[in-house]
């Protein structure tokens, strides 16, 4: 089989950039491990992707946006950061975004599904994008006049362009010798969503607290009951998890309602829970001859900073509109010069904030008593100055 562009992972990295490439005369091939119908109706996976104002307005672009139901799309007003027991927090307000808003939360999975229903118009209007679901690449070799993917079942095919969505871990990537960086925070994180008494005020918690981080993310009110409904974010060591996680429903409300010291009231679990084990993976390089990576595979972020899926569309963004460009004059779409650039400016865009992350988690989670003193100095000093809170605002907006 021969196409311009195969791309390695069906999740939304992949899915978006297969979108973004279309109608400019470019054959796609998507290869995805999963089933046609995981990708048709993903499973709900805990995560609530908090999402800038610039992803939204590139999703709207894609036509994915406007395919998540309204009430499923949640509006995150403020950002609050909190240590210790103390109930001061430093607050990021969404007037120093020049926004109504932050930003935007919506479930990852129903992502997923609009960033998938969003190609079937595109392929009914002609566009060349063929799903290869149930299919695991187990193979890539690239040189200057092509490239080569062979498939799990046997089937090889050829491309100008291979790139790599298939997550942090990406197997593509390490086919082509790419190394990889992985700091492994020796914690893992469980998230879900809960019913709670009191209002979120569509403000989300970050909080640092001692022995554990607590994270708040407002959704819209429960569909059912109209109760206040959050994602709950927990971060603890491994074991400290998976005992967390085997509780059953009650004794769990119970021991959250404790973490959250009830500033919350009475707290409920609506959904099944999910563990993440934190592992942040900042490649090498993001491209090598044809190819590329995009979305977790070029950069895996420590959740924390809500940045994962962000940059990933930011990265999509920017190699698609210069392969569309080398399409439209006629240039190779995998050219030396046009990858390097992609690599060039996605480094610079996020290698800052990936570092800030690392800092961030490392210190801001250390439980001695000088570190707790200088965090909440760190926090009182920071309410105080406004350009700082301007630049924290203008990062979670996208700006
Ligand atoms: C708890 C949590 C909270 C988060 N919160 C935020 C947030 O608030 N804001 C934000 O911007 N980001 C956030 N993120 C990050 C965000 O979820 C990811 O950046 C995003 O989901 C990555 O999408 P992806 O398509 O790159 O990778 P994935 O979703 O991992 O998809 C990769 C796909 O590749 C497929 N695949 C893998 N190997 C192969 C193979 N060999 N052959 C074929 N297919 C293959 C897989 O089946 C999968 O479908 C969060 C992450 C976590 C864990």
């Amino acid at each position: 089989m021969q196409t311009d562009v195969v791309i390695v992972g069906a999740g939304p990295a992949g899915l978006c950039l297969a979108n973004a490439l279309s109608g400019a005369g470019l054959s796609i091939v998507l290869v995805e491990q999963q089933s046609v119908d995981a990708l048709r109706e993903p499973a709900f996976d805990g995560r609530e992707i908090a999402m800038t104002q610039k992803s939204v307005a590139f999703l709207k672009t894609l036509g994915v946006w406007e395919r998540i139901d309204a009430h499923a799309k949640s509006q995150l007003a403020d950002a609050r950061v909190f240590n210790g027991s103390s109930t001061f927090a430093l607050k990021i307000g969404h007037a120093l975004s020049g926004h109504a808003e932050l930003g935007w939360l919506v479930s990852n999975h129903l992502i997923r599904r609009a960033a998938f229903d969003a190609l079937e118009p595109l392929r009914a209007a002609g566009a060349d994008i063929r799903i290869m679901a149930s299919e695991r690449v187990i193979d890539v070799d690239t040189d200057a006049c092509g490239a080569r993917v062979r498939l799990e079942s046997g089937a090889t095919i050829a491309a100008q362009l291979v790139v790599a969505a298939d997550s942090r871990f990406s197997a593509t990537r390490r086919m082509m010798g790419i190394a990889a960086d992985m700091h492994d925070f020796g914690k893992s994180m469980l998230v879900c969503c809960m019913t709670h008494d009191k209002p979120h005020d569509h403000a989300a918690w970050e909080w640092f607290g001692h022995g554990q981080t607590l994270a708040l993310l407002p959704m819209n009110p429960d569909p059912e009951s109209g109760a206040h409904r959050s994602s709950v974010v927990v971060t603890l060591e491994a074991r400290d998890i998976d005992r967390l996680s085997q509780l059953d429903a009650d004794a769990f409300d119970r021991e959250i309602e404790r973490r959250f010291e009830r500033r919350l009231g009475a707290m409920s679990l609506r959904t099944t829970r999910h563990v993440y084990p934190l592992v942040s993976v900042y490649p090498k390089r993001f491209v090598a001859k044809r190819f590329a990576t995009v979305g977790d595979a070029a950069v895996g972020m420590h959740p924390v900073t809500a940045h994962g899926f962000n940059f990933g569309l930011a990265g999509i963004e920017m190699l698609s509109r210069s392969i569309r460009d080398a399409r439209a004059a006629g240039f190779d779409i995998a050219g030396d010069a046009l990858l390097a650039r992609y690599e060039q400016t996605h480094r610079q865009d996020t290698r800052p904030l990936y570092l800030i992350t690392r800092f961030i988690t490392e210190v801001y989670t250390h439980d001695s008593l000088p570190a707790r003193i200088a965090r909440d100095a760190m926090l009182r000093i920071g309410e105080t100055l406004t350009p700082f809170k301007r630049a924290v605002a203008m990062s979670l907006a996208g700006r």
